[in-house]
């Protein structure tokens, strides 16, 4: 069985499986490389997910979903027809769809993935994902860091030891890593970025513009029409990625809104310059992560072997002249910033199946490769006045065990709270808190004499579980998360059942859809065989064939998700070919 590597981004999705011992992107349903992670659901209870979700976006945009993963791990919530969608349940539609479309293309099933994530995603966004592919009917064997695993595809073709950057901005996140990449081993040294700054914001920058330029104009303020806005949304994107290779382009786009005067329609043409002007600060912004990483790996960016430009938005060319202004060095050209976070992620997956199945020629070219990943953000816990005491610092190496014995600050005291942090200032209520465990059941004592030690785990994937222990008593104690964010493993059960009824029920959507289209082309041939038999056709014949036409008909006019449609009947007539 083969393992697959996703990259599930924020705008769009790839995946991708070492074959022959190299990764090989798997083209979806639709024959692209790479699936927008964009889901609709129509008016009629069809989900759309990829290409055909985005393209019916401007027309339906209050059930059509984008850039899901900047809500991954919070309280966002969609209500559809009376039912609420979290983020996990949304992104474990799209990772469905990646599944089933691998599936066909490889034919096979497949059950095992690796999964990539922002380097800057915190516990509870790791945790979503995590989440997501199980809802998906996967078995998550990893969740790594989108720029670890740039630079593992990196890595497998260029072997010489040395210092790379990752410099990823893609559609709503910003990570930079400094990785060492030695012999058969990948070592994360530094990571730093912002989970919110991504290509998103060019868009809504250049939008904006255009808002402007036709309320000027016009007098017309589009920010509430939510149709219009998502016209002028899709085509200031369009217009951003045509700057990347053009100095300036026109953005037309008629009929946007009317007045008394009648139709209203926006052309204005955008220059790179204009854009860059709208855009500078947003640029600046990753300046300080980049010179963050540097200084946590301990380097100058005079010792990088190379600069590696992943995600979409760096082919924004003031954003590559940026990196090439903060490192002194022109970034590489050889990978494909659309794929080879995908890529990475196969060859991870690839390798960990070997491992765990023994089959040597599950491994990727040039053998195993040990990847040594680092946890982005510092973990920490509550303490007396509010202070957030650090446990873990950022950029330890993963895995990691870390134990800590606590004992109470009243006497008497019975249960205590953790409050897990995750952050690097110093208070705590300037961190995310993750989950706030209470301590139960601790036998009365005065203050200060019970004694818990507390051991916090980060897993190779920079997933955390909490356990606890009375040293008193010896009980393990058991703990409550009450994190409201993260769902229950029977919401988690609930979710599976629900998205396997749904692929049922779309299958029969799908299957019906096909059957009409069956239907439809065996009546136009019948049609045209009468047409062409002219008088040669028995009357008899030509009779049974016209009922039987109309029958199907009939058929055809009700609504083929309510109603499967038999074409049999029609198939079988003898003197089809
Ligand atoms: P990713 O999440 O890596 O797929 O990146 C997607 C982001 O890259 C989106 O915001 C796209 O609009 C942006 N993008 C894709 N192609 C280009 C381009 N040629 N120029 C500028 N931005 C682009």
């Amino acid at each position: 069985m083969k393992a697959i590597g996703i990259d599930l981004g924020t705008t769009n999705s790839c995946v991708s499986v070492v074959e022959g011992g190299s990764p090989d992107v798997i083209a979806n349903a639709e024959g692209e490389r790479t699936t927008p992670s964009a889901v609709a659901f129509t008016k009629d209870g069809e989900r759309l997910i990829g290409t055909v979700a985005l393209r019916q976006l401007a027309m339906n945009p209050e059930r059509t979903i984008t850039s899901v993963k900047r809500h991954m791990g919070t309280k966002w919530r969609k209500s559809i027809d009376g039912k609420e969608f979290s983020a996990t349940e949304i992104s474990a539609m799209i990772l469905r769809k990646l599944r089933k479309d691998a599936e066909n293309f490889l034919g096979e099933n497949i059950t095992d993935a690796v999964i990539t994530v922002p380097a800057y995603f915190n516990d509870m966004q790791r945790n979503a994902t995590k989440d997501a592919g199980t809802i998906a009917g996967l078995n998550v064997l990893r969740i790594i860091n989108e720029p670890t695993a740039a630079a593992l595809a990196y890595g497998l073709d260029h072997g010489d030891p040395q210092m790379v950057m990752v410099y990823d901005l893609g559609g709503g996140t910003f990570d930079v890593s400094i990785i060492e990449i030695g012999d058969n081993v990948i070592e994360v040294l530094s990571t730093a970025g912002n989970n919110r700054l991504g290509g998103d914001d060019f868009d809504e920058r250049l939008t904006d513009y255009l808002l402007d330029v036709f309320k000027t104009r016009t007098g017309v303020d589009l920010s509430n029409n939510n149709m219009a806005y998502e016209r002028v949304k899709e085509a200031a994107e369009q217009a951003k990625k045509e700057l990347s290779s053009m100095e300036s382009t026109v953005v037309n786009l008629p009929f946007l809104s009317q007045n008394s005067s009648g139709p209203l329609h926006l052309e204005e043409t955008v220059t790179r310059a204009k854009f860059n002007e709208l855009t500078a600060d947003l640029v600046q912004l990753t300046t300080e992560p980049v010179q963050q990483a540097l200084n946590d790996a301990g380097i100058a960016a005079s010792e990088l072997g190379e600069v590696l430009l992943v995600g979409g938005s760096t082919r924004i060319p003031a954003v590559q002249a940026h990196v090439e202004s903060l490192t002194g060095k022109k970034p590489a050209s050889s990978i494909n910033p659309d794929e080879c976070v995908a890529e990475g992620a196969a060859i991870q997956a690839a390798t960990l199946e070997s491992a765990m199945t023994g089959n040597n020629a599950l491994m990727p070219r040039g053998g195993e490769l040990l990847l040594l990943d680092v946890v982005p953000m510092s973990f920490a816990i509550e303490t007396v006045g509010g202070v957030a005491t650090r446990v873990i610092e950022r950029n330890s190496t993963l895995p990691i065990h870390y134990e800590q014995v606590f004992t109470t600050a009243a006497s008497f005291q019975t249960k205590v709270e953790i409050n897990v942090l995750q952050g690097e200032r110093p208070m705590a209520s300037d961190n995310k808190s993750i989950g706030k465990f209470l301590l139960k059941g601790i036998k009365r004592a005065p203050a200060g004499v019970p004694q818990i030690n507390v051991s916090f785990d980060l897993d190779a994937n920079g997933i955390l579980t909490v356990t606890a222990k009375d040293l008193g008593t010896g009980n393990e104690q058991s703990i409550t998360i009450t994190d409201s964010e993260r769902m229950s493993d029977e919401e988690i059960q609930a979710a599976i059942r629900d998205a396997e009824q749904y692929a049922e029920e779309d299958q029969a959507r799908r299957d019906a859809f096909a059957e009409r289209d069956e239907a439809t082309r065996l009546i136009n041939q019948a049609e045209e065989r009468i047409k062409e038999a002219g008088k040669d056709m028995p009357k008899e014949e030509k009779r049974t064939l016209k009922a039987s036409i109309a029958n199907v008909q009939r058929y055809l006019a009700k609504r083929p998700e309510k109603r499967r449609i038999r074409t049999r009947r029609i198939s079988r007539a003898p003197w089809m070919s």
